[in-house]
């Protein structure tokens, strides 16, 4: 995910980096990774894509955010590949619920149902100010100084002993996105909770209904029951991720998550998603 020029990674599988050259997003901004949980195939490509860093001129903190048993992993790493001497690695491990408050957005977590302990994550940005309407003030009498000052802070003024609110002169706050990541879970309430109102929604669904037994089995999701999660928890979009390998033919995948809900898709590599902010 890119975002005013940082970069927000869920997952670090193999291949990783040589998708990040592909991509053209190069290795040099500030970057934070949310890793789900440690299995191999979602944090696998962490020690390549730290090699690269490391060799490059990069001075751009790197935060990693992930369950419990991450810092170990880097710590291992670390002691054995010898990198991040450049540029700062801060790690952060995180339990099921647990959150941070970054500057403009927050990163919120929950429990996903999978065999180990496998966070899902919510990132958030923060709401921002309404829009402020000088022509109305203008109108209203006010004169321009400190009294418009209080107004775009929020309080109430009074001017020639009439009151003048300041939802009269600004605009509701508006929302920021909200993109959650559900990846290596069963379709859980949980997870809904966090889902609720994302403008995407990323979740597990890589199994077709004919399937559904061995979704459940290997605890993971079908299509169909990842979008009855996202029409539920009234998202935007659904893309489903952890497409399994023997689905060679997406097509059916789609057909049957659609049925649900509509506004799903199953991304492809390289796919490039933009997402606006509501007016
Ligand atoms: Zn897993
Ligand atoms: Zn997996």
């Amino acid at each position: 995910m890119r975002r005013e020029g940082d970069l927000f990674l869920f997952d670090c599988g193999e291949g990783t980096q040589r998708q990040m050259m592909q991509a053209g997003l190069g290795f040099s901004r500030p970057m934070s990774i949310m890793i789900s949980h440690l299995h191999g195939d979602h944090v696998l490509g962490l020690p390549g894509l730290l090699q690269t860093m490391s060799s490059l001129v990069r001075d751009k903190p790197l935060d990693l955010y992930g369950p419990e048993g991450i810092e170990a992993y880097l710590a291992s790493l670390r002691r054995t590949l010898g990198f991040g001497a450049n540029f700062p690695v801060r790690v952060t491990e995180l339990k099921p619920g647990q959150g941070v408050k970054r500057d403009g957005y927050a990163i919120e977590t929950t429990n996903a149902l999978h065999d180990v302990t496998c966070l899902a994550y919510a990132f958030v940005e923060e709401e921002r100010p309404g829009r402020f309407h000088p022509q109305i003030v203008k109108r209203l009498g006010v004169p321009e100084g400190p009294l418009w000052k209080q107004l775009q802070m929020g309080n109430d003024v009074v001017v020639d002993g009439k009151t003048i609110h300041a939802r009269q002169v600004i605009e509701k706050p508006r929302p920021g996105l909200k993109i959650v990541y559900a990846i290596d879970t069963r379709p859980t309430d949980p997870v809904k909770v966090l889902a609720k109102g994302a403008d995407l929604l990323m979740h597990d669904g890589g199994f077709t209904d004919d399937r559904k037994d061995k979704a459940k089995e290997y605890l993971h999701s079908t299509g169909r029951e990842a979008a009855k999660l996202a029409k539920s928890a009234g998202v935007r979009r659904l893309a489903l991720v952890h497409i399994s390998a023997v689905t060679r033919d997406d097509s059916i995948l789609l057909k049957q998550a659609r049925s649900v809900f509509r506004n799903t898709l199953v991304p492809r590599d390289l796919m490039v998603l933009s997402l606006k902010r509501s007016k």
